[in-house]
C-alpha cells in the first residue's frame, strides 16, 4: 500500500547495532518526517477507532511515541507499559527472557475502568517478547484486548507465532 512505502522508505536499516550481526531498524527518520509521522499517526488512531479500543497502551519506550499520539487523535487516553521501578503505586509485573537474562514490564492495577478495550501499540515485532508479557498484564487489570498494531514486524523471529496463544483472537496488524 502506498502507507506502507512511505513508511519503510522513512526507516533506516543499521548495520552490527546494538552489537555485531544484529540489523537493527531506525526509526528516527519517521519519527522526523512529518508527513510520514502524521500518516502513521493517523493510521493508528483509525485502527484504534475500528477496532473499539478504548484505551491505547504504549510499551516503553518508543511505543510511546506512538501510541500517544494515536490515543490523543483517537480521541482516547493513553496507558504507559512501563520497564520495572518506573511506576508508582500498585502494579502488576511481568518478566520476560532476553537473549541474555531477562527483563521485567509493569501496569499500574488501576490503569482502566471496568470493561476497558485495549488496543497495545508498540514499533516493532521482533521475538514477539515485549508483546507477550504486556498482553499478560492487560489481561491481569481485567481489560479486554481488541488489538494490537505494529508499525514493523521482523517476520522471520517468529513473533507472530510466539504470540497466537496470548491474543485471545484479537487481530495482530503490521503497517
Ligand atoms: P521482542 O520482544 O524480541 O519482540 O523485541 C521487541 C522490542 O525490542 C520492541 O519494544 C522494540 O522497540 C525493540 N526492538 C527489537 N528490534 C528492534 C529493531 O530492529 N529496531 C528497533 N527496535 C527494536
Amino acid at each position: 500500500t502506498a502507507l506502507a512505502e512511505l513508511l519503510s522508505s522513512r526507516i533506516r536499516d543499521v548495520p552490527d547495532y546494538p552489537k555485531p550481526g544484529v540489523l537493527f531498524k531506525d526509526i528516527a527518520p519517521l519519527l522526523a518526517d512529518a508527513e510520514a509521522f502524521a500518516a502513521l499517526t493517523t493510521a493508528l488512531a483509525g485502527r484504534a477507532g475500528e477496532l473499539g479500543a478504548t484505551k491505547v497502551v504504549g510499551l516503553e519506550a518508543r511505543g510511546f511515541v506512538l501510541a500517544a499520539p494515536a490515543a490523543f487523535a483517537a480521541g482516547l487516553g493513553f496507558v504507559p507499559i512501563r520497564k520495572k521501578g518506573k511506576l508508582p503505586g500498585e502494579v502488576f509485573e511481568q518478566s520476560y527472557d532476553l537473549e541474555y537474562g531477562s527483563a521485567t514490564l509493569e501496569v499500574q492495577c488501576d490503569a482502566f475502568e471496568p470493561g476497558e478495550k485495549v488496543l497495545v501499540v508498540d514499533d516493532v515485532l521482533a521475538t514477539g517478547g515485549t508483546i507477550a508479557a504486556s498482553l499478560d498484564l492487560v489481561r491481569r487489570t481485567g481489560a479486554q484486548l481488541v488489538g494490537v498494531v505494529v508499525l514493523m514486524e521482523l517476520g522471520l523471529l517468529g513473533g507472530r507465532d510466539r504470540l497466537s496463544t496470548h491474543l485471545d483472537g484479537a487481530p495482530l496488524e503490521t503497517l
